[in-house]
């Protein structure tokens, strides 16, 4: 086994190549079932290491697996490939050289976090168990952990538990929060087409405007996300898009609501689906107009489990100290894919600090975020922690 002097010299004699290959991620940023580029990085990096990759389940993933001693046990420890469609702000040697792209949400530290876990696990004595690396594409609104199982991921590599991590620059990097139960949002779109009839400006009674019966649309939205469930079970109904009509003396024949609704259970997300459907179609009614409510899933909620949670809290604390470890931190109405794989498994999605001390962080999505890349040995030592901690009896 491994000492904790010898993993301290390793991760810090490869911080340097981890850190420069992070950067050159970040400088390459891809989008969605674009990152080609960024798999061929990380296939040869885990080649490089001894391992054999496996491309192309769902489209650009990649995936290594590391066989442990029993060939029936295994767990998936994930990472994500994408970027975002944010040009960077940021004029730092290393921002993106892609207009519009940009890795706005650290999945490039995460990228390399995992290779590093790869190359330290590796090196180490056989594991009692099988650990699969999973590079996932598409977790920008593309849903990519799905077509990953989608495309037989939990078949083709045996699985009994996921993990998964997150930075998080509302944490002091260093630290990191987890909890049993939701950790992140199931979330839906929506889109509300009112139909009334279009008229001159100075004529509204031989029209039907549709105008006020949207904004009463939007103010009942709000009424619904405060009076129609818990008021301690969180959920948030945003309309971020109104439009309607071209001019300042046309009343328009229709108006287009766009929104978001999250919550941290599926089944109080339906409710409020429901719930925003008889609205509008109530409201429409009694004002003699049409309506069309369109709900577009989005993500399941990341909902940790407890067994799973308990073990990475022991992990975290053992390997960091309790002064770092934020257990039962506040759920976020953040999305994100890996709830996906958290509905077939069980297990863990933690936050790992990303806040260097001596600036402000930037705010994931924010066109001046940037990885902090002092995390990265943080990071690759809580994956090996726990590789090593799940197969002990
Ligand atoms: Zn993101
Ligand atoms: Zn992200």
């Amino acid at each position: 086994m491994e000492t904790a002097t010898e993993l301290d010299s390793s991760l810090t004699c490869h911080h340097a190549h981890w850190a420069k290959l992070r950067q050159d991620l970040h400088a390459h940023p891809e989008l969605r079932f674009e990152e080609e580029r960024t798999a061929d990085i990380v296939a040869r990096e885990l080649e490089t290491l001894g391992y054999t990759t496996v491309r192309g389940i769902g489209k650009t993933g990649v995936v290594a697996s590391l066989p442990g001693a029993n060939p029936e046990r295994g767990i998936v420890l994930r990472a994500d490939l994408d970027a975002l469609p944010i040009h960077e702000a940021n004029d730092f040697a290393h921002a993106s050289r892609t207009a519009g792209v940009m890795h706005a949400c650290g999945h490039d530290g995460h990228t390399v976090m995992l290779l590093g876990a790869a190359r330290v696990l590796k090196a180490m004595p056989q594991l009692p168990g099988t650990v699969h690396f999973v590079f996932q594409p598409g977790e920008e609104g593309g849903a990519g952990a799905r077509k990953m199982i989608d495309d037989g991921l939990f078949e083709q590599f045996r699985t009994e538990a996921v993990f998964g991590m997150h930075n998080w620059p509302g944490l002091p990097a260093g630290q990191f929060g987890l909890r049993t139960g939701p950790i992140m949002a199931a979330g839906s779109r929506f889109r509300i087409t009112v139909t009334g009839r279009g008229a001159h400006a100075a004529q509204p009674q031989l029209g039907l405007d549709p105008i006020p019966l949207a904004c009463s649309m939007v103010l009942q939205c709000q009424t619904i996300a405060a009076r129609h469930k818990d008021p301690v079970d969180p959920a948030v109904i945003s309309v971020c898009m109104v439009h309607a009509g071209d001019t300042d003396n046309v009343i328009p024949e229709t108006a287009e609501l766009r929104g978001t609704i999250r919550t941290l259970s599926s089944a109080l997300l339906q409710k409020l689906q429901h719930d925003i459907q008889i609205m509008c179609e109530g409201l429409a009614t009694g004002y003699g107009a049409r309506v069309e409510v369109q709900f577009f899933q989005y993500y399941p909620a990341t909902v940790n489990t407890p067994v799973e949670t308990a073990m990475c809290e022991t992990v975290l604390r053992q390997t960091f100290g309790d002064a770092c470890v934020h257990a039962d931190v506040p759920p976020n109405l953040t999305s994100e894919d890996f709830g996906f794989m958290l509905e077939e498994r069980p297990g863990t999605y933690v936050l790992i600090g990303n806040a260097a001390p001596d600036r402000a962080p930037a705010g994931l999505h924010h066109s001046t975020y940037d990885f902090n890349d002092d995390i990265i040995p943080v990071g690759v030592r809580y994956w090996v922690a726990l590789a090593q901690r799940y197969f002990q009896p």
